[in-house]
């Protein structure tokens, strides 16, 4: 078993001289990798452990076939605003704490994969069809599309700030 991927970071040298994101997200070939870990449960405890259950083993199959656009669909029918969630999802009391791999040998990167696959649909603009449907509890739950001005908004902030800054938010 091929080891979990990790996170491109800029060195602390560098990332003292400018505001860019510390992480910078997997390469195409590190995605790769780290979807072909998956392998595929016929029960995946990962989308259980899912607060909106995104198809998570569809959506890595795809990236691990390269079919990005497909990828991306997927995750966007139950959740709006994957770039944002890939970087702030608690996935490691989430998803990956249960992925069946998580004891032996390091859980599946689940949210570098959602992250990867959302950032590569904005540099590329990969068309999806628009989500109808996202609602719920977690920060990456509570998001409500409105039809009617065909425009995404999102009513996340409030939980989202809560449980980054805790109940004083
Ligand atoms: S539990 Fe882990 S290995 Fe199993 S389908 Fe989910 S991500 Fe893949």
């Amino acid at each position: 078993m091929e080891s979990r991927q990790e996170m491109p970071r800029q060195e602390p040298g560098k990332r003292i001289k400018n505001f860019k994101e510390v992480a910078s997200g997997y390469t195409e070939e590190q995605a790769l990798k780290e979807a072909s870990r998956c392998i595929q449960c016929k029960k995946p405890t990962c989308k259980a452990g899912c607060p909106v259950e995104i198809e998570i083993p569809e959506f890595i199959k795809a990236i691990a076939e390269k079919d990005f656009a497909k990828a991306i669909e997927i995750i966007k029918q139950k959740n709006s605003l994957p770039a944002v969630c890939g970087r702030v999802c608690p996935q490691e009391s989430q998803c990956e704490k249960v992925c069946a791999l998580s004891k032996k040998y390091g859980s599946v990167a689940i949210g570098r994969l959602e992250r990867f696959v959302a950032d590569l649909q904005i540099s590329n603009s990969i068309n999806v069809s628009r989500p109808t449907n996202v609602g719920g509890q977690a920060p990456c739950q509570s998001v409500k599309v409105d039809k009617t001005k065909d425009d995404a908004r999102c009513t996340m902030l409030r939980r989202l700030l809560s449980w980054a800054l805790g109940p004083r938010a």
